[in-house]
């Protein structure tokens, strides 16, 4: 599958709905553990998006990243803004030394989730986005280097976050607002664990479905 910016309104309009159909629940969460801005935080960043998707499916894909990192830190807001900001802007400068096959793709993530720790001084098992987007970026690296084929790897990529997401509900944080909860944030998932899989999911699935019919 030649992956072209020209699938950006489609992926956008995804992770746009996804976030709309789950953002009770995910309000929910972020009220019991944060400050229930976490939506909110995240459609203002999708509403961004769209407001430019046509310039950016213009772009090249290391422009496509760094103008989507700009647009996320300067309209999200709150952690997950600066968090996503950083991750895009990364993969932009990575994807500008790849070609952007499977294995590219797999470098181009791994190095933005790198800089998300470096960012939010944080790692797996903290009860964040990190639960989720950790695993998915290890997963696409050994699916890459035993050349899975790619409609088994999205599949198992949205499982990957799935369990990422699911293994945050007993986990005690030690980042982030729910940090301060200590022992009490325990019992329920992160907020921010849960879009990075529903949004993970959401992009699977668009390339996927692009995969099984091409246009
Ligand atoms: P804020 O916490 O500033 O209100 P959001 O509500 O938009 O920002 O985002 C909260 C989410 O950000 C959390 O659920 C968690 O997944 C993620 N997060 C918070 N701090 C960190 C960190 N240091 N590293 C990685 N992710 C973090
Ligand atoms: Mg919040």
């Amino acid at each position: 599958m030649q992956l072209t910016p020209a699938i950006l309104p489609s992926l956008i309009d995804a992770v746009n709905a996804v976030i709309e159909a789950n953002a009770e629940q995910v309000t929910a969460l972020d009220q019991a553990i944060g400050d229930g801005d976490h939506v909110t935080n995240l459609q203002r960043g999708i509403h961004a998006l769209t407001a430019q998707q046509g310039d950016l499916e213009q772009l090249d894909w290391p422009a496509v990243c760094q103008k989507i990192g700009m647009i996320l830190m300067s309209s999200v807001g709150g952690a997950s803004g600066s968090l996503y900001g950083t991750f895009f802007v990364t993969m932009g400068k990575a994807a500008r030394e790849r070609q952007m096959n499977q294995q590219g793709w797999a470098e181009v993530v791994s190095q933005g989730v790198e800089s998300v720790k470096q960012r939010g001084k944080a790692d797996v098992g903290e009860k964040t986005m990190l639960d989720v987007l950790v695993p998915a970026a290890d997963y696409l690296q050994r699916a890459a280097a035993e050349t899975v084929a790619l409609p088994e790897v999205l599949q198992g990529l949205c499982q990957v976050a799935e369990q990422g997401a699911e293994s945050t509900r007993d986990m005690q944080a030690t980042k982030g607002r729910a940090s301060f909860l200590g022992e009490r944030s325990i019992g329920h998932l992160d907020a921010g664990a849960k879009t990075a899989q529903l949004m993970l999911c959401a992009i699977t699935q668009v390339l996927a479905e692009r995969l099984a019919s091409p246009a």
